[in-house]
């Protein structure tokens, strides 16, 4: 047996317990993708001019519509089939030129890093000043009640930093974000202050959604950086009374109509059977959005093109999809899955909206899709992609995934997700070229093991 096979068969039977699955004629197709993202660093360069030449996407804004038409010029480029775009009308919510914010206490006035929430109200020209009160619960608004009456509730239950998976603390604070203007508003209060969606103590406000219901007067709502968010609460704790102003012209315009954009690799044997692959091109308007969702975007497409360029000619169809408006109305996942398409078959869905880090494996919407994947993790050891766990999808394919279709979701490092996440620092400086490459891999050969293979469904 010779020298170099001894480590690699230790390489093997050391991990076998792992994933015990048996190989597959994709285990050498793992490499075969990452050496030749790695080696062009497609994934990269295509992020990096998105992010430069387009920047944020913001729906129904001028340079979302740049970025579809960039997205479908680059998949005609590279010679996608069915090249078109599917129109959508979008909700068209604008930041405005101002967004001030400052405080009051102890006789000292100064500066609050804020960033208004999407869909927003704005403030009166003016601006809008009152007495802040400080709530880290549903409970506790609902003890301080009438109180809050005419003042400016700050909601500031931070995100759960000694949980393991960042996005589960997300997944438990970010209600304060979304319900905050209608829960304040019902007892009166002016506006809303919302502690920023990070573990981050920095000076960067992280926008998001909001909501509003027609029943509750509207008030302003604007989240503030976990620096000032802690500052505030000290100053509190202390005793002071603490004022807030707020000012902002941020408005919601009528909708617009923009698109999905999509583009294909054609099945050879049953090009009616379709895995969808996608993220989704519109972002928020702080930063690049170059990890949410630049990179799920250039993931989609660099997928496809890798799979093209290695002359891999799928038996089911494989469509890329950049989806429009996930953000703040999900559209464009809606209006995808709402589509008649006579004659088709989604067979399964995969998305990527967890950002351009190095992958880990993918989540899977149910158990009997996860036993039929299960068995081809290990081809995705080279990419340390071969985690597939129960659970996972994405938002711009949750429609389908409720129409029965399997879904997939690409799990990545995400320690990092929400330090960027939503603001002005999610910029393409803070993306790795290889371990886009990683990504990009992955998507391409999960994509292409389900269009072969299929899932028995
Ligand atoms: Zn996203």
């Amino acid at each position: 047996m010779n020298r170099v096979l001894i480590p690699l068969l230790l390489f093997f039977t050391v991990l076998e317990p792992l994933s015990a699955t048996e190989p597959s004629r994709y285990d050498t197709l793992a490499y075969r993708l990452a050496t030749k993202a790695l080696s062009e660093n497609t994934s990269y360069l295509l992020l990096h001019e998105l992010c430069t030449t387009i920047g944020p996407r913001l729906s129904g804004s001028p340079e979302a519509a740049k970025a579809v038409d960039w997205t479908k010029k680059k998949m005609e480029a590279y010679g996608f089939q069915n090249v078109r775009l599917e129109p959508v009308m979008v909700p068209h919510w604008r930041r405005g030129t101002i967004e001030e914010g400052w405080y009051r206490a102890n006789g000292k006035k100064a500066k609050l890093s804020i960033a208004a929430l999407g869909g927003s109200i704005s403030t009166p020209k003016k601006g809008l000043s009152a007495e802040i009160i400080e709530v880290r619960s549903w409970d506790e608004l609902k003890r301080i009640g009438q109180d809050a009456k005419g003042k400016i509730v700050f909601f500031n239950r931070p995100m759960d930093r000694s949980l393991l998976h960042p996005g589960q603390a997300y997944g438990q604070a970010v209600d304060q974000r979304g319900r905050g203007a209608i829960e304040a508003a019902k007892y009166g209060a002016v506006a809303a202050l919302v502690r920023s969606m990070t573990t981050q103590y920095d000076d960067t406000p992280h926008t998001g959604s909001m909501s509003y219901v027609d029943s509750i007067p509207k008030i302003p709502s604007a989240a503030v950086s976990t620096n000032d968010a802690n500052m505030l609460s000290a100053l509190l704790r202390d005793g002071a009374k603490v004022t807030v102003g707020l000012r902002l012209n941020c408005e919601t315009l009528p909708d617009v109509e923009s698109a999905n954009v999509i583009g294909e690799l054609v099945g050879t044997e049953h090009p009616s059977e379709v895995v969808v692959i996608g993220g989704h091109l519109d972002s928020w308007d702080k930063g690049h959005g170059a990890h949410d969702d630049g990179a799920g975007c250039i993931h989609t497409i660099e997928a496809v093109r890798l799979l093209k360029e290695l002359g891999l000619k799928p038996k089911r169809t494989i469509r890329a999809v950049m989806f429009m408006n996930e953000e703040n109305g999900l559209r464009g996942g809606i209006a995808y899955a709402g589509m008649n398409r006579p004659g088709e078959r989604h067979i399964a869905a995969i998305e990527s909206d967890a950002g351009g880090f190095m992958p880990r494996g993918f989540g899977v919407s149910d158990s009997a899709t996860f036993e039929k994947i299960v068995r081809f993790a290990r081809a995705f050891r080279p990419l340390g992609a071969e985690t597939f766990v129960r659970g996972g999808g994405g938002a711009d394919i949750s429609p389908l995934t409720r129409q029965g279709v399997p879904s997939f979701g690409l799990n990545v490092d995400g320690q990092r997700y929400f330090d960027y996440h939503h603001s002005a620092d999610d910029t393409i400086d803070k993306v790795s070229e290889r371990e886009m490459a990683f990504g990009s891999a992955a998507m391409a050969l999960l994509a292409y093991i389900i269009a072969e293979e299929g899932l028995g469904n």
